[in-house]
């Protein structure tokens, strides 16, 4: 029994990768790991700015979404 050599949580029988690491290996053989690499920490990996920027977004929709209930 093996774990999966990218998330290494599934453990598995044959195969070195797991079914949703398989797809993100064959996503990485297509655009390469590194342009992978930047395109996580530009999209995924954001800083005490940008999470604010979202929270006050997602207040301001709240906030929207219930005056637009109210006012129905
Ligand atoms: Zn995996």
């Amino acid at each position: 029994m093996f774990v999966c050599l990218l998330c290494e949580k599934e453990s598995l029988l044959l195969h070195r990768f797991c079914d949703s690491c398989q797809v993100v290996k064959r996503i990485m053989n297509v655009y390469g790991s590194e342009e992978c690499r930047e395109i996580l920490e530009r999209v995924c990996i954001r800083d005490n700015e940008q999470r604010l920027r979202k929270i006050n977004l997602e207040k301001k929709t709240k906030l929207y979404g219930e005056k637009q209930a109210q006012s129905k």
